[in-house]
């Protein structure tokens, strides 16, 4: 069939021997956050234009190439949101979240960029980000590191991920560390590929950030932000770095960690991990205490973080072996007859309401009852409950093992629950 329509490229489906491991990550993270006392919000994921271009930064590869962006029939100008703190900023000055108070928000959701498809990188992702909004200190900085440390913990990945970090100083001092770094980009002008050509004028810190692999000995020997910093920033950051001690996390200081976004102030980090070829980052965040004025509220310190779910999900799969499997079934309920058809939903329904975490699947359409059972043994189920028209007339049902060695059994109805509970 020449004319089938397929997913976008770099958009993917989820498939159901995949839910399992995704929702296994989700409500680890909503656990964690919840634990930690931080509230969830839910924003639009289509946002006017102008936001991401005012929080996120004109000359970003973000907004430069990568946000989907049209018209709508009104005309202006939206696009699917490439990141969420900027739609959660938008959102806390909206809804009136920010001055003066303290949030600990997180979110979960799809994101868009029009980037190049390959493993870890994808045109709709997920992330699970928080951010935290009026506390300015670095005790803050080093609860957001040590609540995503847990996680990996939790996660069993925390072998696998190692932290880095570095210091952005205030927007003076990163001023002045800009005309340090330009007047060193321009002394090697003939070393620069296009894209830092171009970012020398618009952006000279993103250069610093090139994955470009003959930049990288340029950008290793150029001048290193953190001796440029402001006491201020300075003090934080050495404050930061010693609670990290103190709670027994280990760190790199990255001096070369930038981060894509034109936000970020003071603290950056990213947690990074080599078992996944060049898409090592999993989870970046930092400290962007200029962004709530910038987008037009009232000044604010914010600090946040958010994480890739799919470089997460691959990280998690490479170790577990259970993928591939489907979601547990403890009990089969099969039926031969009319009678014990109809029965079986209903008994299903009151099985259910009596056993809430109880997983049951009923045979459903047709099949005889050699292929009932051996749907049943398929599904995993422990039990398979079996309906007959004659043992129905007994009120009866049988109880047939599918993991154990042991004789099935003829139960009345009534015994039903009690039996379950006791077994
Ligand atoms: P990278 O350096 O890999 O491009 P980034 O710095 O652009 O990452 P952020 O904007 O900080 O990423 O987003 C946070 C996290 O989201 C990343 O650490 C990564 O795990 C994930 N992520 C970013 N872009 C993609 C993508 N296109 N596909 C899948 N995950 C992504
Ligand atoms: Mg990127």
């Amino acid at each position: 069939m020449s004319n089938l329509i397929k997913a976008i490229r770099g958009m993917n489906d989820i498939l159901p021997t995949q839910t399992s491991v995704w929702q296994h990550l989700e409500s680890v993270l909503r656990d964690t956050l919840a634990s930690y006392c931080y509230n969830e919000i839910r924003m639009p994921i289509v946002e006017k234009t102008q936001l991401f271009a005012r929080a996120v930064g004109a000359s970003t590869d973000i907004v430069e190439k990568e946000m989907y962006t049209f018209d709508d029939r009104n005309d202006d100008s939206l696009s699917l949101r490439p990141e969420m703190t900027a739609g959660c900023v938008r959102a806390g000055i909206e809804h009136g979240l920010l001055y003066n108070q303290e949030q600990r928000l997180w979110y979960m959701g799809s994101l868009f960029r029009y980037e190049r498809p390959q493993k870890g990188r994808y045109r709709q992702f997920h992330q699970m980000g928080a951010e935290v909004f009026g506390l300015s200190g670095p005790d803050i900085d080093a609860e957001l590191i040590l609540m995503t440390a847990r996680i990996w913990k939790k996660l069993g990945i925390d072998h696998l991920i190692r932290l880095e970090i570095n210091s952005l100083g205030n927007a003076e001092a990163r001023q002045n560390y800009r005309n340090v770094l330009v007047d060193y980009f321009l002394a090697n002008k003939e070393l620069l590929d296009d894209d830092s050509l171009r970012r020398l004028e618009l952006n000279p810190l993103r250069i610093l950030d090139s994955k470009n692999p003959d930049m990288q000995e340029l950008i290793q020997a150029a001048p290193k932000l953190t001796e440029h910093l402001d006491e201020g920033s300075a003090t934080h950051f050495s404050s930061l770095c010693q609670r990290l001690e103190s709670a027994g996390i280990e760190y790199q200081i990255n001096t070369r960690l930038v981060r894509g976004l034109d936000y970020y102030n003071r603290t950056v980090f990213e947690w990074v991990t080599e078992a996944l070829g060049s898409q090592g980052a999993v989870c970046g965040g930092g400290r962007y205490d200029g962004l709530v004025e910038q987008l037009g509220g009232k000044t604010t310190p914010g600090v946040g973080f958010a994480m890739g779910l799919e470089r997460l999900i691959a990280l998690l799969t490479d170790l577990d072996e259970q993928q591939g499997l489907l979601g547990e079934v403890d009990l089969y309920i099969a039926r031969m007859g009319e009678k014990a058809e109809k029965k079986s939903l209903l008994l299903a329904e009151d099985l259910r309401n009596i056993f809430p975490g109880l997983k049951i699947l009923t045979h459903c359409g047709t099949g005889n009852f050699k292929k009932q059972l051996k749907k049943a043994d398929k599904s995993g189920a422990e039990i398979c409950l079996i309906l007959g028209d004659d043992e129905l007339s007994k009120n009866k049902v049988t109880l047939k093992f599918l993991r154990e060695h042991k004789e099935q059994i003829q139960i009345s109805i009534d015994q039903l629950a009690d039996w379950l509970k006791n077994n």
